[in-house]
Protein backbone atom coordinates (compact mmCIF):
# COMPACT_ATOMS: atom_id res chain seq x y z
CA UNK A 1 0.00 0.00 0.00
CA UNK A 2 2.83 2.60 0.48
CA UNK A 3 4.07 2.11 -3.04
CA UNK A 4 0.55 3.17 -3.90
CA UNK A 5 0.45 6.40 -1.22
CA UNK A 6 3.89 7.35 -3.34
CA UNK A 7 1.98 7.40 -6.30
CA UNK A 8 -1.22 9.23 -5.04
CA UNK A 9 1.08 11.87 -3.46
CA UNK A 10 3.51 12.26 -5.61
CA UNK A 11 0.37 12.75 -8.40
CA UNK A 12 0.66 9.82 -10.55
CA UNK A 13 -1.44 10.16 -13.74
CA UNK A 14 -4.28 7.20 -13.80
CA UNK A 15 -2.66 5.39 -16.41
CA UNK A 16 0.49 4.68 -13.70
CA UNK A 17 -1.97 4.37 -10.77
CA UNK A 18 -3.54 1.55 -13.03
CA UNK A 19 -0.34 -0.22 -13.32
CA UNK A 20 0.49 -0.68 -9.75
CA UNK A 21 0.08 -3.85 -8.35
CA UNK A 22 -2.61 -4.99 -5.82
CA UNK A 23 -1.52 -6.03 -2.61
CA UNK A 24 -2.31 -9.31 -1.31
CA UNK A 25 -3.33 -8.22 1.72
CA UNK A 26 -4.28 -4.62 3.45
CA UNK A 27 -4.59 -2.99 6.86
CA UNK A 28 -8.33 -3.18 7.57
CA UNK A 29 -10.45 -2.46 11.46
CA UNK A 30 -12.40 -5.71 12.10
CA UNK A 31 -14.66 -7.32 14.29
CA UNK A 32 -13.96 -11.13 14.99
CA UNK A 33 -16.98 -14.03 14.44
CA UNK A 34 -15.27 -16.07 17.40
CA UNK A 35 -16.01 -13.06 19.97
CA UNK A 36 -19.30 -11.74 19.43
CA UNK A 37 -19.88 -12.91 22.89
CA UNK A 38 -17.34 -11.43 24.87
CA UNK A 39 -19.83 -8.42 25.99
CA UNK A 40 -22.18 -11.09 27.76
CA UNK A 41 -23.59 -9.78 30.37
CA UNK A 42 -22.41 -6.35 30.13
CA UNK A 43 -25.12 -3.07 30.27
CA UNK A 44 -24.87 -2.12 26.40
CA UNK A 45 -23.65 2.12 27.61
CA UNK A 46 -20.89 -0.34 28.95
CA UNK A 47 -19.26 -2.46 25.79
CA UNK A 48 -15.93 -0.96 25.08
CA UNK A 49 -15.79 -1.01 21.03
CA UNK A 50 -11.85 -0.95 22.11
CA UNK A 51 -12.08 -4.47 22.90
CA UNK A 52 -13.98 -5.88 19.83
CA UNK A 53 -12.61 -3.78 16.74
CA UNK A 54 -8.96 -4.99 15.62
CA UNK A 55 -7.13 -3.03 13.52
CA UNK A 56 -5.37 -5.75 11.33
CA UNK A 57 -4.17 -7.42 7.82
CA UNK A 58 -6.95 -9.00 5.81
CA UNK A 59 -6.67 -11.26 2.75
CA UNK A 60 -7.45 -8.87 -0.52
CA UNK A 61 -10.79 -10.03 -2.12
CA UNK A 62 -11.33 -10.84 -6.06
CA UNK A 63 -12.79 -8.32 -7.88
CA UNK A 64 -16.14 -9.03 -9.26
CA UNK A 65 -16.73 -7.23 -12.73
CA UNK A 66 -19.05 -4.57 -11.33
CA UNK A 67 -16.90 -3.58 -8.79
CA UNK A 68 -14.03 -0.90 -8.09
CA UNK A 69 -11.29 -1.10 -6.08
CA UNK A 70 -9.90 1.83 -4.25
CA UNK A 71 -7.32 2.93 -2.29
CA UNK A 72 -9.27 4.34 1.12
CA UNK A 73 -7.49 7.72 2.00
CA UNK A 74 -10.07 8.49 4.79
CA UNK A 75 -13.08 7.05 6.49
CA UNK A 76 -15.50 8.16 8.91
CA UNK A 77 -17.34 6.68 12.34
CA UNK A 78 -20.98 5.87 11.59
CA UNK A 79 -23.41 4.65 14.61
CA UNK A 80 -23.85 1.57 12.76
CA UNK A 81 -20.32 0.71 13.28
CA UNK A 82 -21.21 1.30 16.96
CA UNK A 83 -24.14 -1.43 16.38
CA UNK A 84 -21.49 -3.98 14.94
CA UNK A 85 -18.86 -3.52 17.35
CA UNK A 86 -21.46 -4.39 20.89
CA UNK A 87 -22.82 -7.15 18.59
CA UNK A 88 -26.09 -5.31 18.65
CA UNK A 89 -29.14 -5.72 17.95
CA UNK A 90 -27.47 -8.58 16.13
CA UNK A 91 -24.05 -9.34 15.66
CA UNK A 92 -23.37 -8.70 11.48
CA UNK A 93 -22.18 -11.75 10.77
CA UNK A 94 -25.38 -12.97 9.98
CA UNK A 95 -25.69 -10.42 7.59
CA UNK A 96 -22.38 -11.76 6.30
CA UNK A 97 -24.18 -15.32 6.38
CA UNK A 98 -27.28 -14.37 4.22
CA UNK A 99 -24.93 -12.49 1.46
CA UNK A 100 -22.57 -15.56 1.29
CA UNK A 101 -25.29 -17.88 -0.12
CA UNK A 102 -27.23 -15.50 -2.19
CA UNK A 103 -23.77 -16.20 -5.49
CA UNK A 104 -20.22 -17.08 -5.73
CA UNK A 105 -19.70 -13.51 -5.39
CA UNK A 106 -21.47 -12.96 -2.32
CA UNK A 107 -19.94 -15.92 -0.74
CA UNK A 108 -16.72 -13.80 -0.55
CA UNK A 109 -18.36 -11.50 2.24
CA UNK A 110 -19.04 -14.77 4.46
CA UNK A 111 -15.60 -14.79 6.71
CA UNK A 112 -14.59 -15.71 10.34
CA UNK A 113 -14.02 -11.75 10.53
CA UNK A 114 -16.27 -8.27 9.32
CA UNK A 115 -14.04 -5.44 7.80
CA UNK A 116 -16.29 -2.62 9.04
CA UNK A 117 -17.04 1.43 7.77
CA UNK A 118 -19.79 2.62 5.93
CA UNK A 119 -17.84 5.85 4.47
CA UNK A 120 -14.85 6.77 2.59
CA UNK A 121 -12.66 8.54 0.66
CA UNK A 122 -9.89 7.66 -1.67
CA UNK A 123 -8.46 7.25 -5.32
CA UNK A 124 -9.80 4.45 -7.72
CA UNK A 125 -7.19 2.02 -8.24
CA UNK A 126 -8.75 -0.81 -10.50
CA UNK A 127 -12.45 -1.38 -12.03
CA UNK A 128 -14.12 -4.77 -12.89
CA UNK A 129 -14.22 -5.95 -16.46
CA UNK A 130 -17.91 -4.44 -16.81
CA UNK A 131 -17.37 -0.99 -14.96
CA UNK A 132 -17.50 2.03 -17.53
CA UNK A 133 -18.02 5.42 -15.83
CA UNK A 134 -14.44 5.12 -13.49
CA UNK A 135 -11.13 4.49 -14.04
CA UNK A 136 -7.97 4.14 -12.08
CA UNK A 137 -6.74 7.72 -10.90
CA UNK A 138 -10.39 9.00 -10.35
CA UNK A 139 -10.82 10.40 -7.17
CA UNK A 140 -14.20 9.85 -5.42
CA UNK A 141 -16.72 9.10 -2.05
CA UNK A 142 -18.16 6.31 -1.38
CA UNK A 143 -22.00 5.90 -0.78
CA UNK A 144 -23.04 3.01 1.29
CA UNK A 145 -26.07 1.40 -0.68
CA UNK A 146 -25.13 -2.12 -1.62
CA UNK A 147 -27.19 -3.08 -4.34
CA UNK A 148 -27.12 -5.75 -7.12
CA UNK A 149 -28.98 -4.09 -10.46
CA UNK A 150 -29.60 -7.04 -12.03
CA UNK A 151 -32.66 -7.03 -9.65
CA UNK A 152 -35.97 -5.55 -11.03
CA UNK A 153 -36.91 -4.67 -7.42
CA UNK A 154 -33.42 -2.24 -7.60
CA UNK A 155 -34.93 -0.03 -10.33
CA UNK A 156 -37.28 2.19 -9.42
CA UNK A 157 -36.52 3.37 -5.83
CA UNK A 158 -33.12 1.13 -5.42
CA UNK A 159 -33.58 1.36 -1.24
CA UNK A 160 -36.49 -0.35 -2.04
CA UNK A 161 -34.31 -3.90 -3.54
CA UNK A 162 -35.20 -6.89 -2.56
CA UNK A 163 -31.24 -7.40 -1.79
CA UNK A 164 -30.39 -3.67 -0.56
CA UNK A 165 -27.71 -3.75 1.89
CA UNK A 166 -25.33 -1.09 3.60
CA UNK A 167 -22.15 -1.43 2.66
CA UNK A 168 -19.40 -2.41 5.64
CA UNK A 169 -22.38 -3.38 8.12
CA UNK A 170 -24.38 -5.85 6.18
CA UNK A 171 -21.57 -6.02 3.74
CA UNK A 172 -17.90 -7.52 4.38
CA UNK A 173 -15.00 -4.92 3.02
CA UNK A 174 -16.35 -1.66 4.82
CA UNK A 175 -14.17 1.66 4.45
CA UNK A 176 -12.64 1.86 7.96
CA UNK A 177 -9.06 0.17 6.22
CA UNK A 178 -6.43 0.84 3.76
CA UNK A 179 -8.50 -0.77 0.85
CA UNK A 180 -11.87 -1.64 -0.09
CA UNK A 181 -13.82 -3.10 -2.76
CA UNK A 182 -17.09 -1.71 -3.47
CA UNK A 183 -19.71 -1.60 -6.76
CA UNK A 184 -19.28 0.88 -9.57
CA UNK A 185 -22.56 2.22 -8.26
CA UNK A 186 -21.21 3.29 -4.94
CA UNK A 187 -18.98 6.07 -6.37
CA UNK A 188 -19.39 9.63 -6.63
CA UNK A 189 -17.03 12.45 -7.25
CA UNK A 190 -14.63 13.56 -4.17
CA UNK A 191 -15.53 17.70 -4.01
CA UNK A 192 -12.02 18.82 -5.05
CA UNK A 193 -12.57 21.67 -2.16
CA UNK A 194 -12.15 19.07 0.53
CA UNK A 195 -9.42 17.44 2.46
CA UNK A 196 -9.39 13.56 1.94
CA UNK A 197 -11.21 13.23 6.05
CA UNK A 198 -13.60 16.36 5.03
CA UNK A 199 -15.02 14.53 1.86
CA UNK A 200 -14.98 11.05 3.78
CA UNK A 201 -17.20 11.76 6.45
CA UNK A 202 -20.24 12.88 4.65
CA UNK A 203 -22.11 9.87 2.06
CA UNK A 204 -23.90 8.22 5.14
CA UNK A 205 -25.17 11.10 6.97
CA UNK A 206 -25.94 13.62 4.79
CA UNK A 207 -27.37 11.19 2.25
CA UNK A 208 -29.70 10.20 4.93
CA UNK A 209 -30.84 13.53 5.74
CA UNK A 210 -31.21 14.20 2.05
CA UNK A 211 -33.84 11.55 1.70
CA UNK A 212 -35.37 12.22 4.96
CA UNK A 213 -36.19 16.00 4.40
CA UNK A 214 -35.68 16.74 0.72
CA UNK A 215 -36.27 13.74 -1.05
CA UNK A 216 -40.03 13.04 -2.91
CA UNK A 217 -39.32 9.64 -0.99
CA UNK A 218 -38.92 11.56 2.24
CA UNK A 219 -40.79 14.52 4.25
CA UNK A 220 -40.42 16.44 0.93
CA UNK A 221 -39.86 19.45 2.70
CA UNK A 222 -41.09 23.24 1.34
CA UNK A 223 -40.41 26.58 2.15
CA UNK A 224 -41.59 27.84 4.85
CA UNK A 225 -41.70 24.86 6.77
CA UNK A 226 -40.51 24.37 10.42
CA UNK A 227 -38.52 21.01 11.58
CA UNK A 228 -37.92 19.54 15.10
CA UNK A 229 -34.46 17.71 14.59
CA UNK A 230 -33.54 15.39 17.25
CA UNK A 231 -29.81 15.68 17.46
CA UNK A 232 -29.61 18.42 15.75
CA UNK A 233 -25.51 18.48 16.07
CA UNK A 234 -25.07 14.82 15.79
CA UNK A 235 -24.10 13.29 12.44
CA UNK A 236 -27.97 13.20 11.14
CA UNK A 237 -28.79 16.27 12.48
CA UNK A 238 -25.91 18.63 11.27
CA UNK A 239 -26.78 17.99 7.81
CA UNK A 240 -30.52 18.25 8.42
CA UNK A 241 -30.22 21.57 9.78
CA UNK A 242 -28.39 22.79 6.93
CA UNK A 243 -31.18 21.29 4.85
CA UNK A 244 -33.81 22.99 6.43
CA UNK A 245 -31.85 26.34 6.45
CA UNK A 246 -30.73 25.93 2.21
CA UNK A 247 -34.70 24.84 2.00
CA UNK A 248 -35.95 27.95 3.60
CA UNK A 249 -37.38 26.27 6.38
CA UNK A 250 -37.60 26.91 10.18
CA UNK A 251 -35.29 24.42 12.25
CA UNK A 252 -36.36 23.79 15.78
CA UNK A 253 -32.71 21.92 16.94
CA UNK A 254 -32.16 20.00 20.42
CA UNK A 255 -29.28 19.24 21.62
CA UNK A 256 -27.53 18.26 25.03
CA UNK A 257 -25.22 20.83 26.20
CA UNK A 258 -24.57 24.38 26.22
CA UNK A 259 -21.86 24.04 23.72
CA UNK A 260 -23.95 22.17 21.50
CA UNK A 261 -26.85 25.24 21.70
CA UNK A 262 -23.59 27.84 20.69
CA UNK A 263 -22.82 25.82 17.87
CA UNK A 264 -26.21 25.51 16.33
CA UNK A 265 -26.70 29.17 17.00
CA UNK A 266 -23.26 29.52 14.77
CA UNK A 267 -24.63 27.11 12.26
CA UNK A 268 -27.59 29.80 11.92
CA UNK A 269 -30.50 27.71 13.92
CA UNK A 270 -32.01 30.41 16.07
CA UNK A 271 -34.39 28.09 17.75
CA UNK A 272 -32.45 25.74 19.99
CA UNK A 273 -33.59 23.71 22.75
CA UNK A 274 -31.48 22.50 25.48
CA UNK A 275 -33.06 18.80 26.67
CA UNK A 276 -30.69 18.31 29.37
CA UNK A 277 -30.96 21.92 30.93
CA UNK A 278 -34.98 21.02 29.92
CA UNK A 279 -35.05 17.94 32.07
CA UNK A 280 -37.59 16.11 30.38
CA UNK A 281 -38.70 12.94 31.67
CA UNK A 282 -40.73 11.18 28.79
CA UNK A 283 -41.02 8.22 30.46
CA UNK A 284 -41.78 7.97 33.85
CA UNK A 285 -41.05 4.60 34.47
CA UNK A 286 -40.23 1.75 32.03
CA UNK A 287 -43.83 0.90 31.00
CA UNK A 288 -45.37 4.58 31.44
CA UNK A 289 -45.02 7.97 29.42
CA UNK A 290 -45.92 11.30 30.55
CA UNK A 291 -48.19 13.42 28.75
CA UNK A 292 -47.67 16.33 30.69
CA UNK A 293 -44.23 16.14 29.60
CA UNK A 294 -44.76 15.89 25.76
CA UNK A 295 -46.94 18.98 26.46
CA UNK A 296 -44.07 20.82 28.00
CA UNK A 297 -41.77 20.32 25.05
CA UNK A 298 -44.67 21.44 22.57
CA UNK A 299 -45.19 24.65 24.38
CA UNK A 300 -41.21 24.91 24.45
CA UNK A 301 -41.24 24.86 20.79
CA UNK A 302 -44.51 26.99 20.78
CA UNK A 303 -42.07 29.48 22.45
CA UNK A 304 -39.87 29.58 20.71
CA UNK A 305 -41.21 29.52 16.95
CA UNK A 306 -44.93 30.22 17.59
CA UNK A 307 -46.62 26.74 16.12
CA UNK A 308 -45.76 23.31 16.21
CA UNK A 309 -43.34 21.92 13.87
CA UNK A 310 -44.89 20.56 10.10
CA UNK A 311 -41.62 18.08 10.34
CA UNK A 312 -40.12 15.96 13.13
CA UNK A 313 -36.65 14.38 12.48
CA UNK A 314 -36.87 11.63 14.15
CA UNK A 315 -34.37 9.06 15.19
CA UNK A 316 -33.80 8.29 19.11
CA UNK A 317 -36.55 5.93 18.62
CA UNK A 318 -37.92 4.74 22.29
CA UNK A 319 -37.27 7.95 24.40
CA UNK A 320 -38.86 10.75 22.03
CA UNK A 321 -40.87 9.04 19.82
CA UNK A 322 -43.85 9.55 21.83
CA UNK A 323 -43.14 12.92 22.36
CA UNK A 324 -42.33 13.49 18.09
CA UNK A 325 -45.86 12.51 17.51
CA UNK A 326 -47.82 14.50 19.79
CA UNK A 327 -45.58 17.84 19.04
CA UNK A 328 -45.88 17.12 15.46
CA UNK A 329 -48.35 19.85 13.78
CA UNK A 330 -51.95 18.46 12.66
CA UNK A 331 -51.32 17.29 9.16
CA UNK A 332 -47.10 17.15 9.85
CA UNK A 333 -44.64 14.27 9.21
CA UNK A 334 -42.75 12.29 11.27
CA UNK A 335 -39.75 11.15 9.54
CA UNK A 336 -37.93 8.60 11.20
CA UNK A 337 -34.80 6.34 10.20
CA UNK A 338 -33.43 4.91 13.26
CA UNK A 339 -34.08 4.13 17.18
CA UNK A 340 -30.89 4.75 18.92
CA UNK A 341 -32.47 4.59 22.27
CA UNK A 342 -34.63 1.10 21.27
CA UNK A 343 -36.50 0.15 18.54
CA UNK A 344 -39.91 -1.03 20.54
CA UNK A 345 -41.58 2.53 19.89
CA UNK A 346 -45.02 3.08 21.89
CA UNK A 347 -47.08 6.55 20.88
CA UNK A 348 -50.29 7.42 21.59
CA UNK A 349 -52.26 6.91 18.32
CA UNK A 350 -55.11 8.85 18.83
CA UNK A 351 -53.00 11.93 18.72
CA UNK A 352 -52.07 10.53 15.24
CA UNK A 353 -55.26 9.92 13.68
CA UNK A 354 -57.21 12.52 15.01
CA UNK A 355 -54.57 15.56 13.83
CA UNK A 356 -54.19 13.46 10.51
CA UNK A 357 -50.29 13.27 11.27
CA UNK A 358 -48.35 10.59 9.16
CA UNK A 359 -44.99 8.68 10.57
CA UNK A 360 -42.54 8.06 7.65
CA UNK A 361 -40.20 5.56 7.12
CA UNK A 362 -36.84 6.78 5.38
CA UNK A 363 -33.55 4.30 5.14
CA UNK A 364 -30.24 5.55 3.91
CA UNK A 365 -30.63 7.06 0.12
CA UNK A 366 -30.69 5.58 -3.51
CA UNK A 367 -27.58 6.48 -5.97
CA UNK A 368 -29.69 9.53 -7.54
CA UNK A 369 -30.05 10.81 -3.92
CA UNK A 370 -26.82 9.96 -2.55
CA UNK A 371 -25.64 11.85 -5.70
CA UNK A 372 -27.42 14.90 -5.04
CA UNK A 373 -26.50 15.14 -1.26
CA UNK A 374 -22.58 15.20 -3.10
CA UNK A 375 -23.06 17.34 -5.43
CA UNK A 376 -24.53 19.77 -2.78
CA UNK A 377 -21.26 18.92 -0.75
CA UNK A 378 -19.54 19.93 -4.19
CA UNK A 379 -21.03 23.00 -5.35
CA UNK A 380 -20.53 24.54 -1.10
CA UNK A 381 -23.84 24.68 -0.69
CA UNK A 382 -23.78 21.77 1.91
CA UNK A 383 -20.61 22.28 4.52
CA UNK A 384 -18.87 19.36 5.89
CA UNK A 385 -18.92 18.65 9.36
CA UNK A 386 -16.12 16.93 10.48
CA UNK A 387 -15.23 17.58 14.15
CA UNK A 388 -12.38 15.35 15.25
CA UNK A 389 -10.10 13.21 13.33
CA UNK A 390 -8.21 9.56 14.86
CA UNK A 391 -5.59 7.74 13.02
CA UNK A 392 -6.91 4.11 11.92
CA UNK A 393 -5.00 3.00 15.01
CA UNK A 394 -7.48 4.40 17.35
CA UNK A 395 -10.75 3.52 15.21
CA UNK A 396 -11.99 1.38 18.46
CA UNK A 397 -11.64 4.90 20.52
CA UNK A 398 -12.86 6.95 18.04
CA UNK A 399 -16.29 4.68 17.82
CA UNK A 400 -16.42 4.66 21.89
CA UNK A 401 -16.67 8.08 21.72
CA UNK A 402 -19.80 8.00 19.18
CA UNK A 403 -21.50 5.25 21.31
CA UNK A 404 -21.24 7.49 24.28
CA UNK A 405 -22.17 10.68 22.82
CA UNK A 406 -19.33 12.55 23.35
CA UNK A 407 -19.00 14.06 20.12
CA UNK A 408 -20.22 16.92 17.49
CA UNK A 409 -20.83 16.05 14.27
CA UNK A 410 -18.70 13.73 12.61
CA UNK A 411 -15.29 11.73 13.80
CA UNK A 412 -13.19 11.34 10.95
CA UNK A 413 -10.57 8.09 10.93
CA UNK A 414 -7.52 8.64 8.58
CA UNK A 415 -7.18 5.27 6.58
CA UNK A 416 -3.89 5.81 3.60
CA UNK A 417 -3.84 9.36 4.19
CA UNK A 418 -0.46 10.75 6.79
CA UNK A 419 -1.78 13.07 7.60
CA UNK A 420 -4.97 15.93 8.26
CA UNK A 421 -5.17 18.46 5.44
CA UNK A 422 -4.04 16.95 2.26
CA UNK A 423 -6.32 16.29 -0.53
CA UNK A 424 -7.41 19.67 -1.76
CA UNK A 425 -7.51 20.21 -5.46
CA UNK A 426 -9.46 23.20 -5.64
CA UNK A 427 -8.05 26.06 -3.18
CA UNK A 428 -9.65 28.79 -5.16
CA UNK A 429 -12.86 27.32 -4.87
CA UNK A 430 -12.52 26.12 -0.69
CA UNK A 431 -11.55 29.82 -0.32
CA UNK A 432 -14.41 30.99 -1.88
CA UNK A 433 -17.17 28.54 -0.12
CA UNK A 434 -15.30 29.79 3.00
CA UNK A 435 -12.70 27.96 5.50
CA UNK A 436 -14.49 29.10 8.40
CA UNK A 437 -17.81 27.51 7.29
CA UNK A 438 -16.16 24.36 6.05
CA UNK A 439 -14.24 24.24 9.51
CA UNK A 440 -16.93 25.36 11.98
CA UNK A 441 -17.34 21.99 13.93
CA UNK A 442 -13.88 21.27 13.38
CA UNK A 443 -13.27 24.74 15.58
CA UNK A 444 -16.00 23.90 17.58
CA UNK A 445 -15.06 20.67 18.79
P1 LIG B 1 -25.01 10.62 16.42
O1 LIG B 1 -23.90 11.32 15.71
O2 LIG B 1 -24.71 9.86 17.67
O3 LIG B 1 -26.11 11.73 16.74
C1 LIG B 1 -27.34 11.41 17.32
C2 LIG B 1 -27.73 12.46 18.33
O4 LIG B 1 -29.04 12.13 18.80
C3 LIG B 1 -26.87 12.49 19.57
O5 LIG B 1 -25.76 13.31 19.39
C4 LIG B 1 -27.82 13.05 20.62
O6 LIG B 1 -27.75 14.47 20.60
C5 LIG B 1 -29.19 12.64 20.12
N1 LIG B 1 -29.72 11.58 20.97
C6 LIG B 1 -29.17 10.38 21.27
N2 LIG B 1 -29.95 9.71 22.13
C7 LIG B 1 -31.00 10.51 22.39
C8 LIG B 1 -32.15 10.38 23.23
N3 LIG B 1 -32.37 9.30 23.98
N4 LIG B 1 -33.03 11.41 23.25
C9 LIG B 1 -32.83 12.52 22.51
N5 LIG B 1 -31.76 12.69 21.70
C10 LIG B 1 -30.87 11.70 21.66
O7 LIG B 1 -25.72 9.58 15.48
P2 LIG B 1 -26.25 9.77 13.98
O8 LIG B 1 -25.18 9.46 13.02
O9 LIG B 1 -26.96 11.08 13.88
O10 LIG B 1 -27.29 8.58 13.93
C11 LIG B 1 -28.44 8.61 14.77
C12 LIG B 1 -29.17 7.28 14.64
O11 LIG B 1 -29.59 7.12 13.30
C13 LIG B 1 -28.33 6.05 14.96
O12 LIG B 1 -29.15 5.10 15.62
C14 LIG B 1 -27.91 5.52 13.60
O13 LIG B 1 -27.66 4.13 13.62
C15 LIG B 1 -29.13 5.89 12.78
N6 LIG B 1 -28.86 6.10 11.35
C16 LIG B 1 -29.70 5.50 10.45
C17 LIG B 1 -29.50 5.69 9.12
C18 LIG B 1 -30.38 5.02 8.10
O14 LIG B 1 -30.08 5.07 6.93
N7 LIG B 1 -31.45 4.36 8.49
C19 LIG B 1 -28.46 6.51 8.66
C20 LIG B 1 -27.66 7.16 9.61
C21 LIG B 1 -27.88 6.94 10.95
P3 LIG B 1 -27.90 15.37 21.93
O15 LIG B 1 -27.32 14.56 23.06
O16 LIG B 1 -27.12 16.60 21.63
O17 LIG B 1 -29.36 15.65 22.10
Amino acid sequence: MQEILAAIQAGASGAEIGALPIPESYRAATVRKDEVGMFEGIPSGDKDPNKSIHVEEVATPELAPDEAYVAVMASAINFNTVWTSIFEPLPTFMFLERLGKESSWGARHNLPYHVVGSDGSGVVLKVGSAVRNWKPGDKVTIHCNHVDDQDPSAHDDSMQAANQRIWGFETNFGGLADLTVVKANQLMPKPAHLTWEEAACNALCNSTSYRMLVSKNGAAMKQGDSVLIWGATGGLGGYAVQYVLNGGGIPVGVVSSADKVDLLHELGCDAVIDRKAAGYQFWKDEHTQDEGEWRRLGKDIRGLIGEDPGIVFEHPGRQTMGASVFVCARGGTVVTCAATSGYMIEYDNRHLWMKLKSIKSSHFANYREAWDANRLIANGMIQPILSKVFPLEQVGEATLTVHKNLHEGKMGVLCLAPSEGLGIDNPEFREKVGEDKITLFRRHA
